[in-house]
């Protein structure tokens, strides 16, 4: 099948990580930008995204990857947006859409925002979409595909540059919804941010244990332990900026949350066992909902792969007489 005509002409990458990766993978393999010139902070980031052969061109400096460009999307941690906004502002070109890939939504209007001209459309995004990995190596272009790409345009921002972005994000397969800042932070602080928090603490937690030994949880880590250590193994950088960046929402859910555990916790010492099968029996039905719209496999165990049973002969002394 033929590719489509092009979307926009220069993509210029700030930040080539997971999602930065993903997006020039991606974004080449549809056929979504004519070129791609790409920038990272570090030489060693740089280098390794020209061995990769992610873009068409590898530039030094994030003023650089932007002259000329009619998309800029910057794809580093949330507190680096401001400054990069800041650095890359005096060299865009008239007519360009400025985006990002940030957790948090909020922040980014309010820090990147007063750094781009007037003559530039801002229209900030969420793809959710990620892994516990980092680094150029880790994107694959398929990350987007039946995920969600949350465009959050400021008040004023210009339709059409809204929908050629959205149409950017559905060719890499993602599904697009428009809300506001305020809204997306508030959704993310229950569906991400919170998980992360839980995780973060369960696992620490198990981690400072006197009475039970590091190699134990270890060894014993498949009764549900282990499911949380995937999302606990997340970036500390991009984690550390997304909780301060998005303090009143994660605040508010946290708050939910304390009051959800008490009363689990007097149920527990009640001895109330209908009403901790009521809440459980509500949560399943929210894990079924998820599998049935598509958001995971519906295979057992997240569909981990069970080796086969071993046909070894039993010692002498347990095997049956015929
Ligand atoms: P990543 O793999 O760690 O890559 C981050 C990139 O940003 C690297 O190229 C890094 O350059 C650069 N960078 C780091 N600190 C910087 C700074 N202070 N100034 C300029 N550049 C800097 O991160 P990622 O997972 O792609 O995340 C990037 C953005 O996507 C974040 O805003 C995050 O909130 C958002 N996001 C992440 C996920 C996820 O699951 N990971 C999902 C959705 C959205 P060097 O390698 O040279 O340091």
């Amino acid at each position: 099948m033929s590719k489509p005509t092009p979307l926009f002409n220069r993509l210029a990458l700030i930040g080539v990580g997971l999602i930065g990766s993903s997006i020039a993978r991606a974004a080449r393999a549809q056929g979504a930008v004519r070129s791609i010139v790409a920038t990272a902070r570090s030489p060693a980031t740089r280098k390794r995204v020209a061995e990769l052969g992610l873009a068409d061109q590898v530039v030094e400096s994030n003023a650089a990857a932007v002259e000329g460009a009619d998309i800029v999307i910057v794809c580093v941690p949330v507190g680096a947006c401001g400054a990069v906004a800041k650095e890359i502002g005096p060299h865009l070109a008239a007519g360009v859409t400025v985006s990002d890939v940030g957790s948090v939504k909020g922040s980014i209007i309010r820090d990147m925002g007063p750094h781009l001209p007037k003559t530039a459309h801002f229209v900030p995004a969420h793809p959710v979409a990620g892994t516990e990995y980092s680094g150029p190596d880790a994107g694959f272009a398929e990350l987007f595909v039946n995920r969600w790409c949350i465009l959050t345009p400021p008040a004023g921002a210009d339709p059409k540059a809204v929908d050629k972005l959205a149409a950017f994000w559905r060719l890499l397969g993602a599904n697009v919804e428009t809300m506001t800042a305020d809204h997306h932070d508030l959704v993310l602080a229950i569906t991400s941010h919170l998980p992360h928090l839980i995780a973060y603490t369960i696992v620490g937690t198990a981690d400072e244990l006197q009475t039970v030994t590091r190699s134990e949880v270890l060894k014993f880590s498949a009764g549900g332990f282990r499911d949380f250590t995937r999302i606990a193994a997340s970036d500390p950088t991009m984690w550390r900026d997304v909780f301060l960046a998005n303090k009143d929402a994660v605040l508010e859910m946290l708050g939910r949350f304390t009051e959800d555990v008490a009363a689990l916790t007097k149920a527990i010492r009640k001895g109330d066992g209908e009403t901790l099968f009521e809440h459980f029996e509500r949560t399943r039905a929210i894990r079924k909902g998820i599998v049935e719209i598509g958001q995971d496999s519906p295979a057992p165990d997240f569909g981990r792969p069970h080796p086969d049973l071993a046909h070894e002969p039993l010692p002498k002394p347990y095997a049956a007489e015929d």
